[in-house]
């Protein structure tokens, strides 16, 4: 991606100035914009090629996401690293800090609606959310309000993997409180996870680390739940 665009950007600086050029360089750029247009277009093109009728037919029918989805909008986290084929199976809600609370009807709309069996709230490391919800009030002051909005929700974090952690925790205690009913019922899991480009865990670079089921923290709890669940998921389907 960053050969791609250095590589527009040195084209870009032979041709004459672009209709829309503003003074902002890389960043913000028009003919970044521009350029970026034409290869996802190129891509989306080879994405419908690629399905064919058949599958858009398919999708036209409806939907029935197994997932609801909560993550932050960070560009480095994408369904694509954690499943192959997503269309169709994952309700996906995004926003700055991966929070029920600043998209809570969405997320009604996943679980009570679409009557998704897993909500998944996956936090990951480097998260701007997290290191601007622990900065200082005065250095929060100078951020446009609806930022300083979204990120009040966050509550107190550190701003490091530790906070990550704490606010996927803190998503989940909430969830499991909006949803107790289909918790109790048996109709819902509520997961939490850290994407983990960092390495902050230590459990490998890129690892998607489940952090919490239904509020259960432990790392043992935590398998012998997803498991238990399994089997009598297994169990039922026989
Ligand atoms: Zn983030």
């Amino acid at each position: 991606m960053f050969k791609k665009l250095s590589a527009v950007l040195l084209a870009a600086s032979f041709v004459a100035a672009p209709v829309f050029a503003n003074d902002h360089g890389e960043h913000g750029d028009a003919a970044v914009a521009q350029a970026f247009i034409k290869e996802i277009q190129a891509d989306q093109s080879g994405y419908a090629g690629m399905k064919g009728a058949a599958f858009f037919q398919e999708l036209s029918k409806g939907q029935k996401p197994r997932a609801t989805v909560v993550t932050c909008s960070d560009s480095r986290v994408h369904t694509n690293m954690l499943d192959k084929t997503p269309e169709g199976d994952l309700f996906m809600i995004r926003n700055i800090g991966n929070q029920a609370a600043t998209a809570l009807g969405s997320v009604q709309y996943g679980v009570n609606h679409l009557n998704s069996s897993l909500l998944l709230i996956i936090g990951h490391s480097k998260c701007g959310a997290i290191a601007a919800a622990a900065a200082s009030d005065s250095d929060k002051a100078k951020l446009e309000a609806p930022i300083q909005k979204e990120l009040q929700t966050i509550g107190k974090v550190t701003a490091d993997i530790e906070g990550v952690k704490t606010n996927v925790n803190n998503q989940v205690a909430a969830a499991k409180k909006e949803f107790a009913d289909k918790v109790k019922a048996g109709h819902l899991i509520i997961v939490g996870a850290v994407y983990d480009f960092a390495n902050d865990m230590k459990q490998g670079p890129g690892k998607l680390n489940v952090i919490n089921v239904n509020g259960e923290t432990d790392a043992a709890k935590i398998t012998a739940a997803l498991s238990a669940k399994a089997a009598a998921s297994e169990h039922a389907h026989h």
